[in-house]
């Protein structure tokens, strides 16, 4: 396994950043980064593409010229679905009225509102 990656966005050297600078004195160039590969699969917020990609930017540049063979990778044809259940709860809330306010200004006024509770069903 390599210890670093060259970042896969194809615009990423490109960038006019000072971390993408190399060479010297006539020969300066903007290189793709070089991305050191992390084992983050312990951390909440690491996905993998993270030792591909040096940035969301660099990323997405890559998916808007590739997401077509991507999304063949695994199609989709019909719509997936999770069983939930739907209640209805009534709450205490407050609304402003700009009618009746005193003095001219808008009081706030408490009524019964509606939300909707979507709960998840254990299908096993
Ligand atoms: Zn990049």
């Amino acid at each position: 396994m390599t210890d670093y990656n060259w970042c896969h966005g194809p615009e990423c050297h490109t960038k006019s950043t000072q971390s993408r600078v190399r060479g010297s004195e006539d020969n300066k160039v903007l290189r793709t980064r070089k991305i050191k590969v992390r084992d983050y699969s312990d951390r909440h917020w690491f996905q993998g593409w993270e030792n591909h990609f040096c940035n969301v930017s660099c990323f997405f540049d890559y998916m808007k010229i590739h997401w077509q063979e991507i999304v063949n990778i695994a199609p989709r044809s019909k719509a997936q679905e999770t069983p939930i259940k739907v209640e209805k709860e009534k709450y205490e809330s407050t609304r402003w009225d700009f009618n009746k306010g005193i003095e001219g200004r808008p009081q706030s006024v408490p009524y019964m509102a509606t939300r909707t509770i979507i709960k998840s069903v254990d299908n096993d």
